[in-house]
């Protein structure tokens, strides 16, 4: 089965997005991976270490941007995670390739960034678990859901959310954990009541409708 992991550490090969922070040996021309600076690693030089990932950038299978965003509870001072979000955020634009959102606490600083923003890239909050009514919020914007393994605790405000979350607005990822994708697709298929094979169909689609890296 067809089942995309739109975020993963771990090298999975091509159905996933793999997110490649330091271990850029591991890379290779078969698989996708995004590429950024999580806020957690930007205490110095970061404007440096992003010219330095445009090599990478410029790879026709790195097909997101990030994980990129806030973390008010790790990582320096606010200022500097937003000019380091904005610098990605840029280039996420220029490329026509998403966004893929690391958001602790920031929910309101991704707010103030849309509202501001001329143009904002596609962003892909991931590991959603926030309130419903905070995603609500955001869908006056090109901001889209990822659902991982909060989604096998029953009444978790992941599983709320993904229930009433708009259909184009869907993906499923493992992040850090040791699940297979499977796993989460099986939970939100009995949530959304749809076979895991078309769950499998819609985040494909979902995804190449927004990026210009488009999956086979
Ligand atoms: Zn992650």
């Amino acid at each position: 089965m067809n089942l995309f992991d739109t975020h993963t550490h771990h090298p999975k090969g091509s159905k996933s997005i793999f997110n490649a922070e330091q271990n850029f040996d591991t890379l290779n021309s078969q698989s996708y991976f995004s590429i950024g600076l999580h806020p957690w690693h930007l205490y110095d030089k970061w404007e440096e270490k992003w010219e330095n990932l445009g090599h990478f950038i410029k790879k026709p299978n790195c097909i997101a941007i990030g994980e990129t965003g806030f973390d008010r509870l790790h990582g320096p001072d606010i200022s500097i995670q937003k000019a380091a979000f904005e610098a990605q955020a840029k280039t996420a634009v220029e490329l026509a390739i998403p966004l893929i959102l690391h958001c602790v606490k920031g929910h309101d600083l991704l707010l103030e960034y849309l509202k501001k923003a001329q143009k904002t890239p596609q962003i892909i909050w991931h590991g959603w678990n926030l309130k419903p009514h905070l995603a609500e919020e955001l869908l006056a914007f090109p901001v889209y859901f990822s659902f991982g393994a909060h989604l096998l605790r029953p009444g978790s405000n992941a599983s709320k959310w993904l229930e009433r979350c708009p259909r184009d607005r869907i993906f499923l990822e493992t992040d850090d954990s040791n699940l297979d994708i499977s796993e989460i697709y099986n939970s939100a298929s009995l949530i959304l009541r749809l076979p895991m094979e078309e769950l499998g169909a819609l985040t494909r689609e979902n995804w190449n409708r927004i990026s210009s890296r488009k999956l086979p």
